[in-house]
């Protein structure tokens, strides 16, 4: 896919800080901020609510094909909505969190939204944060990140947010499956957000893409 516009990809596993951080930089850049596993989220609430097995790929499939998702800009946020609606409220329900590796393995899950990604970046500068945005969706930018951190201080971080989401089984299917696992890609710059704050990873970020030459406002 050609576009004009910037594209700022940060993957990593849960937890590891990278929706503040890419949260925090589209605001600093006055990019537009894209959560990807939001729409993987949203997918799987919609196939949840319809009483479809997660694990019943052919099912999961079926029902991707025949559901209308569109995606608009609120504020500076890209938002999906299954059928019309926003589904924003239920998104890191505990079933949701329990489903959704084994929905985003389905090939054509992540086809379809691998293009309603794309296609953000038509029309904006993006700050997009995923598992395969350097390495699938956007392989040809040259601003890639990939944000890690121990798996202790991953799980301290999703337990004091109150959640019940068991880390490192969706670490482990998200990295062990077939369909464009979460890998480090090739070119990308690897921050360990183990002991930084937020602003320490932003900061690093905007410092490397000064270094290769993007032209930042502030
Ligand atoms: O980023 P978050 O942890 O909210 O993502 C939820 C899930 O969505 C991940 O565990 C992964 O299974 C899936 N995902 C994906 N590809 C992406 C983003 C998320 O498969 N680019």
């Amino acid at each position: 896919m050609s576009t004009t516009h910037r594209i700022i990809a940060i993957d990593g596993p849960a937890a590891s800080g990278k929706s503040s951080v890419a949260r925090e930089l589209a605001r600093r850049l006055g990019f537009v901020y894209v959560n990807s596993g939001a729409m993987y989220r949203a997918i799987t609430w919609h196939i949840l609510e319809r009483g479809i097995a997660s694990d019943d790929a052919a099912a999961v499939e079926q029902l991707a094909n025949r559901t209308a998702l569109s995606c608009e800009l609120r504020s500076h946020d890209w938002i999906i909505l299954v059928q019309g609606a926003d589904p924003t409220p239920f998104l890191w329900d505990d079933r949701v969190n329990d489903n959704v590796s084994r929905v985003s393995s389905v090939p054509r899950v992540r086809e379809i939204l691998v293009e309603h990604l794309r296609r953000a970046a038509l029309t904006n500068d993006v700050v997009m944060e995923g598992r395969d945005i350097g390495s699938v969706v956007f392989p040809e930018t040259p601003y890639k990140f990939y944000i890690d951190a121990s798996p202790d201080i991953r799980a301290r971080r999703r337990a004091a947010q109150g959640q019940h989401d068991a880390i490192a089984a969706r670490d482990r299917a998200d990295s062990s499956r077939r369909a464009s696992p979460l890998i480090i890609a090739e070119d990308a710059h690897v921050i360990d957000s183990s002991n930084l704050t937020i602003d320490g990873v932003v900061g690093e970020i905007i410092g490397r893409l000064k270094l290769k030459g993007l032209t930042i406002a502030s």
